[in-house]
């Protein structure tokens, strides 16, 4: 089944109001020429860049993600962002459980649940991402560690409630590191991830659920891993930080994909 291309850059802690700004103006005239029926372009920028990038974004074909949600409505949350936050400004996606997130803020399967709920409560279009740990595939315990972190993640989430969500396979060794999956490794546990949503979820829906790849993307790499059946586009880091770089990126993605 072809599924849309779905690139997302993360820009994690990068670019202030202004800079995300000049970013997004540069973006939106490279990929002006791009029809968005065969790809979501998405920029997930931090808080207190997401005014500036959503005005420079209008009218564009670049959509515009947050990267965390808290679950509560509001309250006494210092430091957390609420979804209804994110909704009036005009976000559009957020990304959630990350392994940055996983790793230095303590955030869990549960907690990852929680923030999904919160995202599709306030009509977010959730981006979970799972991945495993550079021992944890060394030993065998890939397909394990998926398997506790999806049932764990999508906990309670209705078939209907899945088929508005993105998953971001991101082996961990491959975050920032240079070191990608190969596009077979990548496929063999994108398959994996299916077989378990179908699973879980039928095959109907699983068919419709976009899984894309992150770790160490780029416009080299691109084309070969969304060539593979089960990878429907990435979440990219480090390449989507500087315009020229991203739009290859894209540009390459599409020459890949079966959309
Ligand atoms: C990420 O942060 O989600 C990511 C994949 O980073 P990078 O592309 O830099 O590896």
């Amino acid at each position: 089944m072809a599924r849309k291309l779905m690139i997302a850059g993360n820009w994690k802690m990068n670019k202030t109001a202004n800079e995300g700004k000049a970013l997004v103006e540069e973006l939106k005239n490279a990929v002006a020429d791009i029809c968005p029926c065969k790809v979501d372009i998405i920029v997930c920028p931090p808080f207190t860049t997401l005014t500036s990038v959503l005005e420079a974004a209008k009218g564009s074909n670049i959509k515009v993600g947050a990267q965390n949600i808290h679950w509560a409505e509001s309250g006494a949350f210092t430091g957390e962002i609420s979804g209804a936050m994110l909704k009036e400004l005009g976000v559009e996606y957020v990304i959630i459980g990350h392994s940055e997130r996983r790793q230095y803020f303590g955030e869990t399967d549960e907690t990852v649940n929680k923030r999904l709920k919160a995202a599709l409560a306030n009509d977010l279009k959730p981006i979970v991402c799972i991945g495993e740990m550079l021992e944890e595939r060394e030993s065998g315990k890939t397909n394990d560690v998926l398997a506790t972190q999806l049932a764990g993640g999508l906990a309670d989430i209705s078939a209907a409630d899945m088929e508005k969500i993105v998953i971001a396979y991101e082996p961990v060794w491959a975050i920032g590191t240079g070191k990608t999956a190969t596009p077979e490794v990548a496929e063999e546990t994108h398959k994996y991830i299916r077989s378990f949503l179908t699973d879980k979820y039928g095959k109907e829906v699983a068919d419709k659920i976009v899984i894309q790849y992150g770790g160490s993307m780029n416009d080299g790499n691109a084309e070969a891993l969304v060539s593979q059946a089960d990878i429907d586009g990435g979440l990219i880091g480090g390449a989507s930080l500087v315009a020229a770089k991203f739009t290859a990126l894209i540009n390459n993605a599409l020459k890949g994909s079966a959309c």
